[in-house]
């Protein structure tokens, strides 16, 4: 991370320390683009020139800049996944140094510095069960102050600059704890009022996410919280497998990176380079399992891969008098975990979409 030192931008992840004393600097950039620091790792960025798409489209353009959309870019909700953190970090030096043109108005965001520090998922608490309000139901500690600062600045951003309603896209990028039959997948929030568009999930296919598991299921996630509360395209990637800095091989994210690259210069996620459109396999949530009592047994194998599929009839957990029965001909399991308390998921159930 040597070569950092050329922008304002190394604030963001090299100097975190330095943004703790100072954390509401701002400046522009030489490359044009004006950066705030909302908070230690939250970087707001504003481009110097808009997207390619609305130039010219108002006569008073000035006024009112051509971005397309106010994006959020997160990683490090989770401090021990640091492929994302390596991705953004490379973007971000990118925009910096003008290898990269920044067209849209993004909301860079590391989670929890505290937990990248010590390389750690988290450290008292899961940050990413702290949102949509949760936070306000648990004892004070920094992660929960953490989520309530993240949501206070996840709503002045969207809330906009000019009055402009903007497509708001949130893209919050982890990687899996455990092996994944699919190597790049993505969790899709919806609601009712705010249920994902196909558009999206081509956009998710192009990036090479190979599967997609969507939800309606009310949840206290980053991304459950920007679709719900702000009615954005969200969502989670789980990008490969947790791995400590330096040991991760990049190249097996190059299609979400590109991605990201393509539309924050002012281009769309689906424009790839080789021309192809490659889809996601996509599921939807059929059924959480819970655990409620300590008699609870799950009857997958601690190394499950996520999406491994088992077929019709098969009983997968016993919680007491009650089982889990597969009732489709086929349901897989994602994020199976039979150690979480009582009255929490042990198990995700999805089905072809
Ligand atoms: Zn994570």
């Amino acid at each position: 991370m040597t070569d950092a030192h050329r922008s304002a931008l190394r604030h963001w992840l090299s100097d975190v320390r330095e943004s703790r004393d100072h954390p509401h600097d701002e400046g522009v950039d030489p490359c044009g683009v004006r950066w705030q620091r909302h908070a230690e790792g939250v970087l707001e960025l504003t481009p110097a020139t808009a997207s390619r798409s609305a130039e010219g489209a108002e006569n008073d353009a000035a006024a009112q800049p051509g971005y397309r959309y106010d994006a959020i870019l997160s990683c490090g909700i989770h401090g021990d996944e640091t492929a994302p953190i390596e991705i953004v970090d490379g973007i971000l030096r990118d925009i910096a140094d003008g290898r990269l043109t920044l067209r849209e108005r993004v909301l860079v965001v590391l989670g929890n510095p505290d937990a990248v520090r010590a390389g750690k998922r988290y450290l008292e608490y899961d940050l990413n069960r702290l949102f949509q309000g949760a936070h306000a139901k648990r004892a004070e500690s920094p992660a929960v102050q953490r989520a309530r600062e993240l949501e206070v600045i996840v709503a002045q951003f969207f809330a906009g600059v000019d009055g402009v309603r903007r497509t708001r896209r949130h893209v919050d990028m982890h990687t899996a704890i455990r092996a994944s039959l699919f190597q790049r997948f993505a969790v899709v929030p919806g609601t009712p009022q705010h249920s994902p568009s196909d558009d999206w999930f081509d956009a998710l296919g192009a990036a090479d996410i190979e599967a997609t598991m969507r939800t309606e299921q009310p949840s206290v996630t980053f991304s459950y919280f920007t679709c719900a509360r702000f009615g954005a395209q969200s969502c989670t990637l789980e990008l490969g497998k947790v791995a400590p800095f330096g040991e991760n091989r990049l190249e097996n994210f190059s299609g979400i990176d590109a991605a990201l690259r393509r539309w924050l210069s002012g281009g769309e996620f689906e424009a790839r380079d080789d021309g192809k459109s490659p889809q996601p396999q996509r599921f939807r949530v059929a059924a959480e399992i819970v655990r409620r009592t300590d008699a609870f047994v799950l009857d997958v194998p601690a190394d499950t891969p996520n999406f491994t599929p088992y077929p019709a009839g098969t009983v997968l957990a016993r919680d007491g008098e009650n089982t889990y029965t597969v009732s489709h001909p086929e349901e897989r399991i994602v994020f199976p975990n039979p150690n979480v308390a009582n009255g929490l998921r042990a198990g995700v159930m999805v089905v072809p979409e």
